[in-house]
């Protein structure tokens, strides 16, 4: 990649491993002639062991990791946009993700110029990353590629430097978004909400009855969350993708 002295790198970290790991890489091969910025979009219903990773990944890195958040949203909430709005998740995405996420990377990019992005795509995801280049933005930097990283090899890097990484992970979730994430269609994963976040289930089901939204797919089957069986045939945890940039994907099926 073609970075040159002087440039800009938004570095997007979504509390997750992977973006941990990618703000780390580039500030190790960039930070000498560009001025790295490394950028978090907060949700208030992701963990609140988020806050701790974030700050722990933010002495690891030795930068000041920056809240960007759409001015519409000052609460950062994604129960206040599903219910204002209106709208939880369909076919082309969830509202939460358009507000909390994208409009609020775009607020960002109004007053902050950036040449180049990075985010926590690793090096088996490249249809994500090749998709975000198609459809976003062109000038984004496969950094954990580049180094041959998937989540694994993230996972090792922080288990090495003595970073514990957000409950969630500990808890069963394949990521650190929100918990009980709108996106999410799996049988499995809705159990395990149910199972270690009975709260969030509970409110889940109410928020998806009110908007009559079915979240769980059963066989190609849409159903509502309180119709799901707590012994659900095992299939394989499908989460929904991480809600970085992820989250600006289609909802359902990851790819
Ligand atoms: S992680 Fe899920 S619930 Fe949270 S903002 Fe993203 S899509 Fe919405």
């Amino acid at each position: 990649m073609m970075v040159e002295e002087g440039q800009t790198i938004a570095v997007w970290f979504s509390c997750g491993a992977a973006s941990a790991v990618a703000a780390k890489l580039a500030i190790q091969q960039y930070g000498n002639i560009a001025n790295v910025r490394v950028l978090n979009t907060p949700v208030l219903e992701e963990g609140a062991d988020n806050q701790r990773f974030r700050k722990d990944v933010g002495n690891w890195l030795g930068v000041k990791i920056e809240t960007v958040t759409n001015p519409k949203w000052p609460e950062n909430s994604a129960q206040a946009v599903w219910d204002k709005t209106r709208f939880l998740s369909g076919p082309f995405g969830a509202r939460c993700t358009l507000e909390l996420k994208k409009n609020a990377r775009y607020a960002w990019e109004k007053d902050n110029h950036a040449d180049w992005h990075i985010l926590g795509f690793t090096a088996d995801e490249n249809d994500r990353f090749q998709r975000f280049k198609l459809t976003e933005r062109s000038n984004v930097i496969p950094i954990l590629a580049m180094y041959g990283l998937k989540k694994r090899g993230c996972f090792e890097i922080l288990e090495k430097e003595g970073i514990r990484l957000p409950e969630a992970y500990a808890l069963g979730y394949p990521n650190a978004n929100c918990r009980g994430c709108v996106k999410a269609t799996s049988p499995d994963y809705w159990n395990l909400v149910r199972r270690v976040d009975p709260d969030v289930f509970a409110a889940r089901v109410q928020t998806s009855r009110d908007l009559g939204v079915r979240l769980v797919e059963i066989h190609k089957e849409r159903v509502f969350l309180d119709e799901l069986p707590t012994q659900a045939e095992q299939q394989s945890l499908i989460p929904s993708p991480d809600c970085g940039f992820w989250c600006e994907e289609p909802a359902g099926e990851p790819s």
